[in-house]
């Protein structure tokens, strides 16, 4: 058996666009600011899309989906990350699972985290474990101008 690992990581700004939605691993987080994007700025499934292109060796997700075409406006991430998935078993390689280590000072992780992973599980196919992290108060994070996700995936064939 082969195995390979990726790395993927995403940032995205609190938005001032009291419309905008907070999608984080596909789950609404109702009260909160939304982060600002071409799509609907998940994070968690942009870091989740990045590692396993990686690890597979095909490119990121820019390359995928540029935030320059109108199809992906306003998309939902967990619909891009379904077609990565697709890409990377088309590819031959088989998801082994995907941990994504987010930062943020809000919202609180950890009472939605079995929803975002049961999502993200659905839809890669493979384990997706969530762990959330503050920055203590340290940089743009810190102060709460946005949210960011690392996330590392194994493929296997
Ligand atoms: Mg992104």
């Amino acid at each position: 058996m082969t195995v390979r690992v990726g790395q993927g990581f995403d940032v995205h700004a609190f938005s001032d666009d009291p419309d905008r939605r907070l999608v984080l691993g596909g789950v609404v987080f109702d009260g909160e600011r939304g982060l600002v994007g071409h799509s609907d700025a998940d994070v968690l499934a942009h870091a989740c899309a990045d590692a396993l292109l990686g690890a597979a060796g095909l490119g990121d997700i820019g390359s995928h989906f540029p935030d320059t075409d109108p199809r992906w406006a306003g998309a939902d991430s967990l619909g891009l990350l379904a077609e990565v998935a697709r890409l990377v078993r088309g590819a031959g390689w088989q998801p082994g699972n995907v941990d994504l280590a987010v930062v943020c000072e809000r919202p609180k992780l950890a009472p939605r985290r079995d929803e975002m992973e049961q999502r993200l599980t659905d839809v890669v196919g493979a384990p997706v474990t969530v762990k959330g992290n503050r920055a203590e108060g340290l940089g743009a994070l810190g102060r709460a101008e946005g949210i960011a996700c690392w996330a590392v995936a194994v493929v296997e064939r």
